[in-house]
């Protein structure tokens, strides 16, 4: 499908709008011609002949003319808006759906402000392509071609005449469309990488002042806003060559009527009344030859747009969505990994992992950063495909589940946390919208939220900011581990959902973990650099280098004396294991007295 093909598609849900709009413009471009009609007839007849008593009725002619013209305009220009403004509609959701439906590997590429891009200033330029450039291009032909009839109906040695001046306007047009293509597409990537800019700089407006790089900042801004602005000046300097040749072919029209009609007239070839009549019909060719340079820019910066627009819309997503009707169907929550291995960038990111887990199992993983953990994750969630061997979700790979439903029973608290600027309620509700309070609260507690919320002035109704600013690293863990629980998942997935909380904290949401498992059978995955937070489950993988080097529990991992036992000597130091043990299990019964007042 090219560009255009896309943009008819849409057009074409609003077909019998538009022709009602065509055909009012064409009537509008055929009761031009009258006026000048009439005119001419009140030169000819009522002034030099002396027929007063028709001066009435041309004169209601006249302003019959008028008043349909201007009850037309105003229907054709509510019919082109309302057009425009849903052909706009049905392109930008289908523009936002696909975006919400492409896959990780896509926003890993793309430009947060670039995509922004696409659904403003580009959606403009298509906007003002329907509810203007179509029928004011569509007018300016008609009205031409008209005025020529009309012309030639006059006289057609001045109407040929006249006509001269065609090719060199067809010429222009031509040549102008052909330099200013290339411009504007720079202008739009200028335009986009402009955006980008600011939107990454607004964004990291804290990074940017913790280290004091305003400064550098402003600089690298000055350097896109100076690329903007020439590829803007450079554009201008195309139409600035080519607007004043239409001006001067559109003069050249008038100054050969004046000499050449006058010289006729004088002649005795055509009457004054004819005169008039011409000159009253080189308005509708002057205007299309002064103002074509125009909307070559217009169409131009049209079909730029529909092209960026179309170019980021047909991207597929390489996660394919096998959909079997989205009704929501309970996992069980096996999970088992055969021989996976996913590339990426010609880079071997995790290899050769091979696991097995029960439904309402838990499952640690520990290992280095950067050894693929949470890519191990994300192809259980089907964020990206294996480039080798199977993840299986109850005995079925996950290519051949419903993405939908299998990412319905996966609660995800993810890394880098994300919260949208809503309530906490909403931020929590996220998952289930429809949930009463109380059952967002009891998701609070488990995450042991609810303490610090409920502390706040306004509770859970609470507006977070954008990305959860306002929040402590540690609250803001919390409300994503809430806003999983809440899901009611067959498999929950915490990736490094307690780093940023104390102990204490951190032994109070696992017992809660632990209650959730036994009453929901709900398989665990934990990813955590303590050795505290993941030495109770059933399973520890252990990566190193996107490899699983160790696996199996804590206690025969610890005696394997590797990777794993060094992790724990490194951070209990040479403590025998089994005091340890005592110690914890003290120090947790000391906490839960505590935590009964949650
Ligand atoms: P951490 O503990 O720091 O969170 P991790 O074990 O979760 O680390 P991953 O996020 O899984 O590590 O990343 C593993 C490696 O793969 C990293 O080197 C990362 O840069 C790379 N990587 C992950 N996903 C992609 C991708 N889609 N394209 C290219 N490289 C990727
Ligand atoms: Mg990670």
């Amino acid at each position: 499908m090219t560009p255009m093909k896309w943009f008819y598609s849409f057009l074409k849900k609003y077909r019998g709008l538009i022709c009602l709009g065509l055909v009012m413009t064409t009537a509008i471009a055929a009761l031009s011609i009258v006026n000048p009609y009439i005119s001419g007839v009140i030169v000819d007849e009522v002034i030099q002949a002396g027929n007063y008593d028709l001066l009435p009725v041309l004169i209601a002619g006249l302003l019959g003319v008028t008043l349909v013209t201007g009850i037309l305009r105003f229907l054709y220009q509510v019919v082109f808006e309302t057009a425009s403004q849903g052909v706009l509609y049905n392109m930008r959701d289908k523009v936002y759906r696909k975006l919400l439906n492409e896959d990780f590997a896509f926003y890993n590429k793309k430009r947060t402000g670039d995509l922004m891009s696409r659904q403003t200033g580009d959606m403009e330029a298509v906007r003002h392509f329907v509810s203007f450039v179509i029928y004011v291009v569509y007018q300016y032909i008609l009205q031409f071609m008209f005025a020529l009839l009309m012309i030639f109906s006059v006289n057609a040695k001045l109407a040929l005449l006249m006509l001269l001046v065609l090719p060199l306007t067809a010429l222009n047009t031509y040549k102008q469309s052909k330099e200013i293509r290339p411009a504007f597409q720079r202008n739009r990537n200028c335009f986009s990488s402009l955006n980008a800019f600011v939107q990454e700089n607004v964004s990291g407006n804290r990074v940017v002042k913790a280290f004091a790089k305003e400064d550098y900042e402003i600089e690298k801004f000055n350097k896109e806003n100076d690329k903007f602005r020439d590829s803007q000046i450079k554009a201008s300097h195309v139409w600035m060559k080519y607007v004043p040749r239409f001006e001067i072919l559109s003069y050249a029209l008038t100054i050969i009527l004046m000499s050449y009609g006058s010289y006729m007239v004088i002649q005795g070839q055509i009457t004054m009344g004819d005169l008039v009549k011409v000159n009253g019909y080189l308005w509708m060719l002057n205007t299309p030859l002064r103002m074509a340079g125009w909307r070559v820019n217009d169409i131009q910066n049209f079909y730029t747009s529909i092209e960026k627009i179309y170019n980021t819309y047909k991207e597929e997503p390489k996660v394919h969505t096998p959909r079997t009707g989205g009704i929501h169907e309970k996992i069980k929550g096996e999970v088992e990994f055969r021989n996976v291995c996913y590339r990426a960038d010609d880079e071997d990111i995790v290899m050769d992992i091979n696991f097995k887990v029960h439904a309402g199992q838990t499952i640690g993983i520990i290992g280095s950063t950067g050894s693929g953990k949470s890519t191990m994750m994300n192809l259980l969630c089907r964020f990206y495909d294996t480039t080798a061997g199977e993840v299986l979700v109850d005995g079925v790979n996950v290519r051949k589940h419903d993405l939908y439903n299998l990412r319905d029973n996966i609660g995800m608290a993810m890394q880098d946390v994300f919260l949208f600027s809503d309530t906490i309620e909403g931020n929590i509700a996220y998952g289930r919208p429809n949930c009463s309070f109380e059952e967002v609260k009891h998701a609070a507690i488990m995450a042991d939220a609810n303490h610090f919320i409920q502390n706040m002035p306004e509770g859970y109704d609470t507006i977070v900011g954008e990305r959860g600013v306002g929040l402590s690293g540690g609250q803001k863990q919390r409300i994503s581990l809430a806003r999983a629980l809440l899901k009611d998942p067959a498999i929950l997935i915490l990736d490094d959902t307690t780093s940023a909380v104390d102990m204490e904290t951190e032994s109070y949401i696992q017992k809660q973990l632990k209650n959730i498992q036994t009453e929901k059978d709900c398989t665990v995955f934990i990813i955590a650099y303590r050795i505290s937070s993941i030495k109770d489950s059933d399973l520890i993988l252990v990566m190193d280098h996107g490899r699983i080097i160790e696996q199996g529990t804590h206690d025969s991992l610890l005696a394997q004396n590797g990777y794993y036992a060094e992790t724990f000597r490194n951070q209990y130091g040479e403590i025998p294991y089994d005091l340890l043990k005592d110690r914890k299990a003290t120090a947790d019964g000391h906490n839960n007295s505590q935590k009964g007042g949650r």
